[in-house]
């Protein structure tokens, strides 16, 4: 018998080198499976970030401010959507 070194319950290793029980053990295995897959998505956001940012910058200064007056809140009954998108494209121009 040999003493869980995560949760310190008793348990009968198969391996002499374990150091988890069982239950231990898989929660360690789902645990890691989890960060693999939130790194993945993580590099994955990251790269769709990057690529976004590319586009949004090659949008030309004089382009931003035609699509600012086209989509400008008073011209679509200061609407939620226009609002959000104006700004956002306010905040491309600085
Ligand atoms: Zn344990």
């Amino acid at each position: 018998m040999k003493r869980c070194e995560h949760c310190g319950e008793w348990f009968a290793p198969r391996y002499p080198k374990l150091k988890l029980c069982f239950s231990c053990f898989r929660k360690r295995e789902r645990a890691l499976a989890e960060y693999d897959s939130l790194l993945w998505e993580l590099r994955l956001l990251r790269d769709e970030n990057a690529r976004l940012r590319t586009k949004a910058g090659a949008v030309p200064a004089d382009m931003i401010g035609k699509l600012i007056r086209l989509c400008h809140p008073d011209k679509h009954g200061g609407s939620a959507m226009a609002n959000d998108v104006t700004r956002w494209l306010l905040e491309q121009r600085n």
